[in-house]
């Protein structure tokens, strides 16, 4: 069977690949949208999200992925379930295998896989998720106003989530598994100078309680195994995040931890037509809609890109 020749082909479907959707439906690159494994992304698993502009009274994350899919088939995107296993860049046009099945040659990808957050896999950490547990204070803060919580983490990440937290919430217990946190100096000055804040060291979690919501966390502390119980009602989990690109590595180029690096100011990544969007490419921000953001820039590129090579491909006039 001969592979399937389009012009532009979106992985992911979350902010950032509906983002891009939309604008490249409406400038006519007639775009092939592949879900993921996750349809809609990350939002998904969120409950209420209220800090994305033009929803004055919020609105759930499924919903909202619903909405952004909507948008972008109502311009003809042509979006299909299933995902990218493989992809081969080597050559001018670009070959990702879908479902390690069929073939697909793009003139222009943009990727859009987005990230996930590390969970630490206790029992229950996934039936609370949304009822007391989450992996973002930005997204989740707000519900736990004036109550108390547990960030678990050491890095920059759990020290600005707890930052944020502190804020918000009565008391913020910071569960550090060493006796030291690998965040940085400022940032770990910044977190120790705030009042509502305790780090716990060498402390790691033993347990999730609650049925419904989380009610508290059985701690053990792993230096003399003493257990106790804190009484919270949120669980922030700031472990770090992984980015969806395994299946680009080799290819692109990529930092350390495989966030997809690109030109600064624009989404173009090493390989010419390959551009990259979203979480996929974003350690700091994260946000549905800094990736939103980053989707229509992936788009304009694509256009721009494709535009140009149509451009060369013309016949000179004298
Ligand atoms: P990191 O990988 O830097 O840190 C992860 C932390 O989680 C470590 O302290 C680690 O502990 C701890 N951890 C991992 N697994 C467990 C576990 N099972 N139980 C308890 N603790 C665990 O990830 P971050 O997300 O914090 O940061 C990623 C990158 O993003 C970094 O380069 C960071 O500098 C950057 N960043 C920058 C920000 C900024 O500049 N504003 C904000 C956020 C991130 P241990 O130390 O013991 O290994």
């Amino acid at each position: 069977m001969s592979p399937e020749k389009i012009d532009c082909l979106i992985i992911g479907s979350g902010p950032a690949g509906y983002t891009a959707a939309i604008y490249a439906s409406r400038a006519g690159l007639k775009p092939v949208l592949y879900t993921g494994p996750q349809p809609g992304g990350q939002l998904t698993i969120t409950t209420d999200v209220e800090n994305y502009p033009g929803y004055p009274d919020g609105i759930t994350g499924p919903e909202m992925m619903m909405d952004f899919e909507k948008q972008a088939k109502r311009f003809g995107t042509d979006v299909r379930y299933g995902m990218a296993t493989a992809v081969d860049f080597s050559g001018g046009q670009h070959k990702v295998t879908i479902d390690e099945k069929f073939e697909i040659e793009a003139e222009t990808v943009i990727i859009s896989t987005g990230a996930s957050a590390k969970w630490l896999g206790l029992p229950g950490e996934e039936r609370l998720n949304g009822r007391g547990v989450s992996a973002c204070a930005v997204c989740d803060g707000f519900f736990f106003r004036g109550q108390d919580v547990v960030v678990v983490g050491a890095g920059d990440t759990a020290a600005e989530e707890a930052s944020y937290l502190a804020k918000l919430c009565r008391k913020v217990t910071v569960l550090v598994r060493r006796d030291e946190m690998r965040a940085s100096n400022i940032m770990q000055k910044r977190l120790m100078s705030l009042t509502n804040v305790e780090i716990l060291w060498n402390t790691e979690t033993v347990e999730l309680l609650g049925k419904e919501d989380l009610e508290g966390v059985k701690i053990v502390n792993n230096q003399t195994g003493k257990e106790s119980v804190l009484d919270v009602s949120g669980f922030f989990v700031a472990i770090g995040h992984k980015p969806n690109t395994d299946i680009f590595k080799g290819q692109l180029d990529m930092d350390a931890a495989g966030y997809i690096q690109t030109v600064k100011g624009s989404t173009y990544t090493n390989i010419e037509g390959v551009f990259a969007c979203g979480d996929a490419q974003d350690v700091i921000y994260r946000q549905a809609v800094t990736a939103a953001g980053t989707g229509c820039m992936a788009a304009l590129d694509a256009e721009r890109y494709l535009a140009e090579h149509e451009m060369m491909a013309q016949p000179q006039m004298a």
